[in-house]
């Protein structure tokens, strides 16, 4: 699927404020007309363009023959029964799925969206990967993730993290594009502040992406305090190792004033001794950060097991032994869980 296309219509919740403008003027249209629809589109959340009740019906209709709006089909709802936590299956509209979380925090609501259908980075650990990428979403695609969650619960999502199927730096420009309709005043108007993205090092696009000095906060997933283990669990590490991991990170410290914060999933056997914690605390140190410890989640066909209560608090202990903040994620709709990405895998093996 050519993606920003379908039915030979133009995907009108991808565009920016300006790119309506212009398109509206060579249709004719005033261009206030596109800050009225995009406030419909974006700020409203409207699913049809028969809603937007200041446009004529003659306006409406030429709308509809030139743009669609993407809208997203809810294939699965999962709730948990311990801390309402959603999963969200998605349906997009060539039959693809996709997974989105919401999660209920005292400070407000937070939405973990995917960033494409599949992955093609080939992390071990990963379930998302195991079938490799099918395409981008494109940034409507990703927009609709949190106003479908926003219409399903009838609450709003105050914080996003990009940390769902996908590797957002390898849909770059999609992703981009995404935030700046997310964060603008005439649409949800949510601060970058309160989106985290997670990546497992693209260094290029680390650097690229430290050029725009947004305030969004940058995870890396890291998982391993040298090469040889990260070698082992993430092929990404082949191309970029550690040493210029670190250093784009802290480039981007430079550039943006903005804290790192490290992803590190805790494998029983792999990447959990006490010696791991100190390699790490030593790799880190200097560098303003925060590590995030994850009890790995088993997926079936990896086999990877995850580390036990005492060995993870341990682990901490010499973290901070050595000076570096960690916290251990709080696992919220355990009842539900299927590691991200193996709703998709499932709903995928039914058809
Ligand atoms: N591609 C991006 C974002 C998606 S993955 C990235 O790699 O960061 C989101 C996070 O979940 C990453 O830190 C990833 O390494 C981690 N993850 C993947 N599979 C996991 C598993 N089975 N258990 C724990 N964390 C996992």
């Amino acid at each position: 699927m050519k993606t920003g296309e379908y039915l030979d219509k133009r995907d009108i919740k991808s565009r920016s404020l300006d790119e309506l403008k212009e398109e509206f003027t060579a249709l004719g249209l005033q261009s206030f007309r596109a800050k009225q629809v995009y406030s419909w589109l974006h700020e409203k959340q409207v699913l049809t363009f028969d809603e937007m009740t200041n446009l004529s019906a003659k306006h409406r209709e030429l709308l509809d023959n030139e743009y669609y709006i993407n809208s997203l089909a809810v294939e699965r709802k999962l709730v948990s029964a311990i801390d309402g936590t959603i999963k969200f299956l998605y349906r997009l509209r060539d039959g693809e799925f996709v997974e989105s979380v919401f999660m209920r925090y005292k400070h407000g609501n937070s939405l973990c969206i995917s960033t494409q259908v599949g992955c093609r980075m080939g992390c071990k650990f990963c379930a998302s990967t195991l079938l490799g990428l099918k395409r981008n979403l494109d940034p409507s695609e990703m927009l609709d993730e949190i106003y479908t969650a926003q219409r399903e619960t009838g609450e709003k999502v105050s914080s996003i993290v990009l940390m769902g199927i996908g590797e957002p730096l390898d849909n770059f420009d999609n992703v981009l594009k995404f935030l700046s309709i997310l964060s603008s005043a005439e649409g949800m108007n949510l601060s970058l502040r309160h989106v985290s993205l997670s990546t497992c090092g693209l260094v290029d696009k680390i650097n690229k992406l430290a050029e725009y000095k947004l305030g969004l906060t940058l995870s890396i997933s890291l998982h391993a305090p040298n090469d040889e283990i990260r070698s082992q669990t993430m092929p990404i590490n082949s191309k970029w190792n550690i040493e210029q991991l670190l250093r784009a990170c802290r480039d981007y410290f430079e550039k943006t004033g903005r804290r790192i914060s490290f992803e590190y999933a805790l494998i029983s056997g792999v990447n959990d001794s006490d010696e791991c914690a100190l390699e790490l605390a030593q790799r880190l140190s200097g560098m303003i950060s925060h590590v995030n410890l994850i009890p790995v989640n088993a997926v079936k066909e990896r086999g990877f097991v995850r580390s036990s209560k005492q060995r993870i608090k341990r682990f901490i202990e010499v973290l901070e032994k050595n000076g570096v903040n960690a916290t251990v994620r709080r696992e919220l709709g355990s009842d539900i869980n299927a590691a991200c990405g193996q709703l998709r895998r499932d709903s995928m093996k039914h058809q």
